[in-house]
């Protein structure tokens, strides 16, 4: 993508941003007083395609404020009241049940923080929620609240999120980081907790497999270096625990705050700055959301070409923005959002809290595996992708399940979905097979093959093929019969698993770091080679019969040019996603250089073979 800029100084960091190297605080600095706004929001929109591709989520969410009454008293906060003042309100666990309905996928619980509820209390709206609506993510309380529970009830931390994700917490919102540093926190609000206090409870949640949210303030009396500094804490979380999904930059609403003048909002400038620095600087945080409830629906709208993914979703209530001045309406129907994606050129995917794919809103749509030996195919194909397709990343399993609904056009399917769609199905030539090991299909295992017998084994959510190639060989090679459960998607406790498969880069990170308390370690395509003599063939390329000649012409000549140009290359593109899970350029191009992407005689032979194994096992995960 060719950038003209205007400023001197950003092509050194878009040199850095190619190669996959990470920002310092002085390169965000060089960003935030950049007057080149279009090269940078072009920087953070390319960042933003490695890792997204054109897909946009929302989510059909419901926000639930239980209380306004606050012991606290934030400067900035015009939504608390004090119990007794006439605007104060506290929600019973009925009225909160009233307010969701059966298509919400998450409900987002956050509030104020009354002297005189009981710990139950808190726990009885998770559990309500829970129990009646149990699809639906219960995402709740923010690290201020956990922070409060844990001093009103002296119970640690740990302790209290055990008992939420016990009564079905699954996820957690990022809000209450306002700005990492001391001076802002002690002029703003002294009584709340600071960097330290958040994340400790972030990380802690992480590690009990709670995926959370993080955000930051801005737009009020902090200076830039501080943005700057709150956005590299939360990198070094992230490189700590990974459990972050998205990032929320909230933009500052004055209202009656009387910390800025009433009608003194951030300036759009500003707003898409902040988005494409934080797009930039947080290179392992996979998400940006633009808060369209804050940013207003314009604001948004670009910001999804400035290293944004995220647009949240219909919310409900959102009374804390509302009554500090947020000027955008309160409910933006679902219609709406799915036009405002479109109309940016992207692809409205509706998500759950997992940023799972529920339902993709457009035409055309090319899934992409997001791992990196899909690169020789999606790195050129990504540039080419013109007559209208659009590239959804999207892990193998989830891309099964979309394309069964029809909603996935032509992808690099697992084998197996393509097995099980194949009546609606075409193949093409392309597909991904392993010589002969293959680095990133991989058990880690407490125990020897035979060792593994009664035993359990984690299965990462994101498969389909390679669950079924481990349960062929345990059962057909090693005669061996094990337990499958599915890992859930973000992060995960391994350590009570005998042995765990997993797939693509995380496979390929743990394959080289090692993972804690897993001795041995498995190769999947190895253990097939050297019983069968033959490749595996993990992935296929194949269309939807459905699709038009000449749109099935257009789409094989756009992979087989892309597939082509990308020969003699497999180092310099693989080398940005390979460097964010610690690869070297020749570690990137070695292992890119052990595959083969066109379906041949071998491996036609292997497409049968593994479907007669598969059908004379039976498997249940
Ligand atoms: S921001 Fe939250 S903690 Fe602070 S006063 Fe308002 S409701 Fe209470």
């Amino acid at each position: 993508m060719p950038i003209y800029f205007r400023d001197k100084y950003l092509p050194p960091i878009w040199q850095k941003l190619q190669l996959g190297e990470r920002l310092s605080l002085e390169d965000g600095l060089i960003l935030f007083k950049t007057n080149d706004l279009i090269s940078l929001g072009k920087m953070a929109h390319y960042v933003q395609q490695q890792k997204s591709g054109d897909a946009v989520y929302f989510v059909l969410n419901q926000k639930i404020e239980h209380t306004n009454v606050c012991v606290l008293s934030c400067k900035f906060c015009d939504f608390a009241k004090k119990k007794g003042e006439p605007d104060a309100y506290e929600m019973t666990t009925d009225e909160i049940l009233s307010k969701i309905t059966p298509e919400i996928k998450e409900v987002h619980i956050t509030g104020g923080m009354p002297h005189d509820w009981r710990w139950e209390r808190y726990i009885d709206i998770v559990r309500s929620i829970h129990n009646k609506f149990p699809d639906a993510d219960v995402k709740a309380y923010t690290a201020v609240e956990i922070d409060f529970f844990h001093k009103k009830f002296k119970l640690p931390i740990e302790e209290i999120l055990r008992q939420l994700q016990a009564a079905g917490l699954r996820t957690m919102p990022g809000g209450g980081a306002e700005i990492f540093t001391e001076r802002v926190r002690k002029l703003l609000f002294p009584q709340k907790i600071g960097a330290k206090g958040y994340l400790e409870v972030h990380k802690t949640a992480h590690k009990l497999g709670i995926p959370t949210n993080c955000t930051m303030l801005y737009g009020h009396i902090e200076t830039i270096e501080e943005r700057l500094i709150h956005m590299v804490k939360l990198r070094e979380a992230q490189d700590e625990t990974g459990g972050f999904l998205s990032f929320i930059p909230l933009a500052f609403q004055p209202g009656d705050t009387g910390i800025k003048p009433k009608n003194q909002f951030t300036s759009a400038i500003d707003d898409l700055k902040t988005i494409a620095v934080s797009r930039l600087m947080l290179d392992n945080i996979p998400h940006i959301k633009a808060y369209w409830v804050m940013l207003t629906e314009e604001v948004a709208s670009v910001a999804l070409n400035f290293g944004a993914d995220d647009i949240d979703g219909t919310v409900g209530q959102e009374r804390i923005a509302h009554d500090a001045g947020a000027i955008s309406p309160m409910k933006l129907a679902k219609d709406k959002i799915i036009k405002m994606i479109s109309e940016a050129g992207k692809i409205p995917v509706e998500r759950d809290a997992f940023y799972n794919p529920l339902n993709v809103y457009s035409e055309n749509v090319i899934g992409k595996i997001p791992y990196l030996n899909s690169v020789p195919f999606y790195h050129n194909l990504e540039k080419s992708a013109t007559g209208g397709f659009k590239i959804l990343p999207v892990a193998p399993r989830r891309m099964g399940m979309l394309s069964k609904e029809g909603q996935i056009d032509a992808g690099l399917f697992s084998l197996m979905d393509y097995f099980d769609q194949e009546e609606n199905l075409e193949l093409l030539d392309w597909c991904i097979a392993t010589r002969d090991q293959v680095k990133s299909v991989m058990l880690f295992s407490k125990e020897g093959w035979t060792g593994l017998n009664g035993k359990k084994i984690g299965i990462t959510d994101d498969t389909a093929t390679s669950v079924h190639l481990l349960k062929v060989i345990l059962e057909k090679k090693y005669n061996v019969r094990t337990e499958f459960v599915r890992l859930h998607p973000g992060v995960n406790d391994y350590a009570s698993f005998d042995a765990v498969l997993l797939i693509g880069d995380d496979a390929l990170k743990y394959n080289k770091v090692g993972l804690n308390g897993f001795e041995l370690v498995f190769d999947l395509a190895k253990e097939w080679y050297d019983w069968q003599k033959l490749p595996f063939v993990f992935a296929v390329w194949a269309c939807k019969n459905s699709l038009s000649d000449i749109r099935k012409e257009k789409l094989k000549d756009m992979i087989s040019a892309a597939l082509n140009k990308s020969e003699d290359e497999y180092g310099e593109i693989g080398n940005m996603q390979g460097r964010q899970i610690g690869l070297n350029l020749s570690e990137t191009k070695e292992y890119l250089e052990g595959f083969n992407y066109r379906l041949g005689e071998r491996e036609r032979e292997t497409m049968s073979m593994f479907r007669k194994l598969v059908n004379e096992i039976n498997i249940k995960v």
